[in-house]
């Protein structure tokens, strides 16, 4: 299987926690998570059309400034989700500009807001033309999924963090489709772009009674094509699997509803990304300050029964020396259960 998102810590497990996450063969990405993103690339940020919001703590949210540069004057949609008080946060940050100049601008830049409470979300957009003034506020109610597109989803739980709620995100794969090649040959069809079409009917609704076209294409020309029935030719050339699956979470105290709530979640993930900010040694402190221990993150990842762990927002008390923070965790992770 090929996987389809591709996730990767843009900064130092040290320094301010952000995820990136790209879409195979897509100009596009989402993050999970806001810090400092001048590591990326223009081109990567310009890739963005959804980011997630855990939390506005500084080290969370302080890319904002330098996405909402990077976005400006562009015909772009930016969505963006957060917990209880973010529509204030996202208000506070556009007052801090001048805008009086953003009216003669051809383009349409807006930014589409949600605020995630526990059993709705409030929406506002704010139109960079009309200096960003909030408008068309919707409230809707709603259970765990923040986006729904045809080939995937992206979820949220809201967990504790300092008395203040803080959210975790799961991106999943509807499922996964892989073409047979060796099929392919045998019924003499082409590689080309009716693929992507015939995925993307595929996402859309694979039981769906309907013909399909293949097209052999030269130089972006149709050359011949021919009809099919898309059931047949699903059954005969589509591989479906399982989708893949990548959950975040970070800035979350180590109480026992916080870990139960995790586990849920993350169920199965494929990888678990998850914070290890304190060795089990200081746990007390890891208490006071609301985060957990590296022993915590790998016992969440085993009981999750994710397939692979990685641990980052490391406190910097362990500058010299974070492979103690990987070593404690990856014992844990991969404590046999039956050794419990
Ligand atoms: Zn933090
Ligand atoms: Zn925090």
């Amino acid at each position: 299987m090929k996987p389809i998102f591709h996730a990767s810590l843009v900064n130092d497990p040290f320094y301010d926690p952000v995820l990136f996450i790209r879409f195979l063969y897509q100009s596009r990405a989402i993050l999970f998570d806001l810090g400092d993103i001048s590591e990326l690339s223009a081109r990567d940020m310009l890739k963005i059309t959804h980011v997630f919001v855990t939390h506005t703590h500084m080290d969370h949210f302080i890319g904002f400034d330098l996405l909402l540069r990077i976005f400006l004057g562009r015909n772009k949609k930016l969505y963006l989700f957060g917990p209880k008080g973010f529509l204030k946060n996202v208000e506070g940050k556009l007052a801090g500009y001048t805008w009086n100049l953003v009216s003669e601008y051809v383009t349409d830049f807006r930014i589409i807001a949600n605020e995630v409470r526990e059993d709705l979300i409030i929406k506002r957009e704010y139109v960079c033309n009309r200096r960003f003034a909030p408008e068309r506020e919707k409230i809707f109610s709603f259970r765990s999924v923040l986006l729904k597109e045809p080939s995937f989803f992206v979820s949220t739980t809201i967990l504790e963090h300092n008395q203040i709620p803080c959210l975790a995100f799961s991106i999943k794969e509807n499922f996964h489709v892989n073409i047979n090649k060796e099929k392919l040959k045998e019924l003499e069809l082409p590689v080309g772009p009716w693929l992507s079409r015939f995925k993307e009917a595929i996402y859309k609704d694979r039981d769906a009674e309907m013909d399909f076209t293949v097209t052999w294409e030269e130089k972006g020309k149709i050359i011949k094509e021919k009809k099919f029935s898309f059931q047949s030719l699903v059954k005969e050339i589509a591989i479906i699997t399982p989708g893949q699956k990548i959950t975040y979470v970070t800035d979350v105290n180590g109480s026992q509803e916080n870990i139960e709530k995790i586990i849920n979640f993350a169920k199965d993930s494929d990888v678990l990304f998850i914070e290890a900010t304190f060795l089990e040694k200081d746990k007390e402190l890891a208490k006071k300050k609301a985060h957990l221990t590296a022993k915590q993150a790998g016992m969440i990842a085993r009981l999750a029964n994710a397939k692979r762990l990685v641990i980052f927002h490391f406190s910097p008390r362990y500058h010299e020396n974070p492979d103690i923070l990987r070593k404690e965790a990856m014992a844990e992770f991969t404590k046999q259960i039956n050794n419990l």
